[in-house]
């Protein structure tokens, strides 16, 4: 079996561990997003596929969700004493390594799909992990400017997200650069040959929403033959953890699954997957023609998690 996985960062590597332990037999293939991206200290830095990478690698900091296990943070405090901003990216040690390696094989002329490739040959996640595009996309937010009140600016999304934490209102997302972006290279061939594709419980705005934004994505998993079956990320009408929530009302969605499910809309869903304690939406949901089940949706561990997945996939074959 062929599945296509659409992914961000913690929500959409935590499900791949479930979903590899309940298909080990399956091929996957991620399409990891890539809207995350940030240039740092003349270093390309790839949020979302360096957490995918790790997870499925085992070289994950499982607390944190991100970066690597066993960090020491020597260059952080070094940059420090030189006075270097910005200082409110957490870079350690041994992460710094992996963004050195791809800078320089990007440097060399490599597009950022062989890149993934050659850092995964190290990690051995057991899935392709293709970013969405070897194309330069970065999100950027619209807030009002927490120092010009009455103002606004646009900030780089992991500005707003992990130095503000979100606090200031967004008033737009904009993925700078997706609109002559192109998919890369297998990513279109993978969504056309997919048995099954799943949107995990990934942020729909910033995470799912970016890599559809990419022109002939969208487009091919409408045509695709597989059904397209999606985890609500949102739970009892809050985000699991972090803070989805912000960039939804930023683009007028409510938080709650049902509303995230209509967000996607039944063109693009076959299926929609909610937590138990959100049984109630199920009727709503299919209501707009998207055939619903409610299950639970914690990804307590990788067991809870393997049976969210077989959930979706018995849902894919109700479906099919
Ligand atoms: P990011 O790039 O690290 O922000 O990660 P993703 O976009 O892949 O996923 C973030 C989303 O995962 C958030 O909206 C969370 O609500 C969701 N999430 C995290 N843990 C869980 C969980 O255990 N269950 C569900 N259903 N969603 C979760
Ligand atoms: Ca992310």
């Amino acid at each position: 079996m062929r599945i296509v996985v659409l992914a961000g960062g913690i929500g959409g590597a935590r499900f791949l561990r479930g979903l590899k332990a309940a298909v080990p037999e399956a091929e996957i293939t991620v399409v990891g997003n890539t809207g995350d991206d940030i240039h740092l200290f003349g270093l390309k830095v790839c949020p979302d596929l360096d957490t995918v990478m790790y997870t499925l690698g085992d070289g994950i900091n499982e607390e944190q969700g991100w970066g690597r296990r066993d960090e020491s943070w020597s260059i952080r405090e070094e940059m420090a004493a030189y006075g270097v901003e910005p200082t409110w990216f957490g870079l350690g040690d041994r992460d710094y390594a992996t963004h050195i390696v791809r800078t320089q094989m990007l440097g060399a002329g490599y597009p950022l799909s062989a890149v993934t490739e050659a850092l995964c040959a190290r990690w051995q996640p057991g899935v392709r992990l293709i970013p969405m595009s070897d194309d330069r996309v970065e999100t950027h937010v619209v807030i009002d400017d927490p120092d010009k009140p009455g103002t606004r600016k646009a900030v780089h999304f992991q500005e707003y997200w992990v130095r503000l934490r979100a606090a200031p209102t967004a008033h737009a997302i904009v993925p700078v650069g997706i609109e002559t972006a192109k998919p890369a290279p297998g990513v279109l061939e993978a969504i056309a040959e997919a048995d099954l594709i799943l949107f995990p419980p990934s942020n729909p705005v910033v995470s799912v929403g970016t890599i559809l934004g990419v022109p002939g994505i969208r487009e091919a998993l409408v045509a695709a033959e597989a059904p397209v079956i999606g985890l609500s990320p949102i739970i009892g009408g809050a985000p699991v953890r972090g803070m989805a929530d912000r960039v939804l009302e930023a683009v007028g969605v409510e938080t709650s699954a049902a509303a995230v499910a209509q967000h996607y809309g039944p063109g693009l869903l076959d299926g929609w997957l909610v937590d138990t304690i959100d049984a109630a939406a199920v009727l709503s949901v299919e209501a707009a023609g998207i055939p619903c089940r409610a299950i639970p949706l914690l990804m307590s561990d990788v067991e809870a998690t393997a049976e969210m997945a077989r959930a979706a996939l018995a849902l894919a074959d109700e479906v099919r």
